[in-house]
């Protein structure tokens, strides 16, 4: 098969893009190379997302454009991976019978496998053997990492559909996970983001917060970051790590989800808005300055006009730097796809433009207290607006454009804030 070409599309959240890297990775390993394009290629994955019947539509319509390729090409060989794969598995080759395989995110490692199956095939078996499997990554970035610490999830937020992709909590060996983030260090990244579904529940024969003090010992990694933490296993523990550990950066993105309690109740999110805001008052005390960022998610099943007054009074209280908001979702399978009464679309578009227009002011008003600081950033790549002007993150994740020379990308520069915008910073290097 060498020679062979292979094109990679990628729905959804960075635990998908992480996996594209891994696919990549496999792929390269069996012989194949990437494609610029899915018209020259041999072998088109598609790494689904199914968070959202939106992220499931645009793949479905996409897979259907992609069929009169297979047409022209009968050799052109299609997959289908991520979380769709897994929830729908044998549906998916009923619905597009010009699939060749179907595999899930639990079963990445049996792609090299799969691969020269010439037979339609399905894997979206419960796997917990990927947790034990260090497969190879072809990395997009140079100078950040993203690195799975542990997969899956026990939660069952009555929302969401990742226990079922995703299988229940598994954590990787922490000897792993430092050796590839010392291979890491060793090529060059400076940065590494944990990734888990619900990262700071990661338990393998350390804690989360003992995990972090070994990665902060790697020699050449200048930031440590991690997505996505459940308020729960926010730990006194946790919360000295982050405020002790010089490399941990002082952002951290906790989903709230709801500013009521009587949702986050039917949400079974474990935790009351109270607790919730006792935790980031703890955070704040300890790590001063520290940048906040959540997820907000609009019209759940019986949110009222006062569920979601709460919601944006709980904007105004917590101040965070940044949402990311979305509209309810029912996912088929979940708790709550057949809760009563489900909100109307129109009602759920008006509250979430609500939102946004209440947190972007808060936004904005926060960047503004960053002007005329030194900030150090990790210097990224070209602005995707302009390729005269640089781009990279401070240690609180807030994105810096500014002019400067090239040969600093990959770099940590000091940059002086000149000016705010509401989803980024403008600079001058030093
Ligand atoms: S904690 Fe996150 S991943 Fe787990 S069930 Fe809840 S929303 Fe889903």
């Amino acid at each position: 098969m060498p020679g062979k070409r292979f094109y990679i599309e990628t729905f959804g959240c960075q635990m998908n893009v992480h996996d594209s890297e891994k696919i990549s990775g496999v792929l390269s390993r069996e012989g194949y190379r990437a494609a610029d394009s899915a018209g020259e290629s041999d072998l088109i994955v598609f790494n689904t997302c199914s968070i959202r019947h939106k992220a499931e539509q645009k793949f479905f319509s996409r897979l259907g454009r992609i069929r009169k390729l297979k047409k022209k090409n009968p050799n052109l060989r299609i997959a289908v991976a991520g979380c769709i794969a897994q929830q729908q598995g044998e549906k998916v080759l009923k619905r597009a019978p010009y699939v060749d395989f179907v595999f899930g995110p639990q079963n990445i490692h049996l792609l090299a496998d799969l691969v020269r199956r010439s037979a339609p095939t399905v894997a979206d078996g419960d796997n917990p053997g990927l947790a034990e499997k260090d497969l190879p990554a072809i990395r997009a970035s140079g100078s950040r990492a993203w690195v799975a610490v542990m997969y899956g999830c026990n939660n069952f937020c009555s929302y969401c559909v990742v226990p079922y992709t995703r299988g229940r909590e598994r954590s990787r060996p922490s000897a792993n996970i430092l050796r590839e983030i010392e291979e890491l260090a060793e090529r060059g990244f400076r940065e590494v983001t944990l990734l888990g579904q619900n990262v700071n529940s990661y338990r393998s024969e350390i804690g989360f917060p003992e995990l972090l003090e070994k990665i902060n010992s790697v020699a050449g990694i200048e930031r440590i970051r991690f997505v996505t933490s459940h308020p729960r296993d926010l730990s006194e523990r946790l919360i000295s790590a982050i405020g002790e550990l010089e490399k941990v950066c002082e952002h951290f993105h906790l989903p709230l989800q709801s500013g009521s309690t009587r949702i986050l109740e039917s949400m079974n999110r474990g935790y009351s808005y109270d607790e919730y805001r006792r935790r980031i008052d703890r955070l704040r005390s300890k790590v001063p300055g520290i940048s906040l960022t959540t997820d907000i998610i609009t019209g759940f099943p019986g949110e009222t006009d006062a569920d979601h007054q709460q919601t944006i009074s709980a904007l105004a209280d917590v101040e965070f730097d940044g949402i990311f908001a979305f509209k309810f979702s029912p996912r088929t399978g979940t708790a709550a796809a057949v809760m009563n009464p489900q909100v109307m679309d129109e009602i759920k578009s008006r509250r979430i433009l609500e939102i946004l227009e209440v947190q972007d002011e808060i936004t904005l008003k926060l960047n503004k207290k960053l002007e005329g600081s030194v900030q150090k950033v990790l210097v990224e790549g070209l602005s995707e607006t302009d390729n005269k002007v640089l781009s990279g993150r401070t240690r609180s994740n807030k994105i810096v454009n500014f002019v400067g020379n090239a040969f600093c990308i990959g770099s940590t520069v000091p940059v002086r804030i000149v000016r705010a915008r509401k989803h980024s910073l403008d600079g001058e290097p030093l």
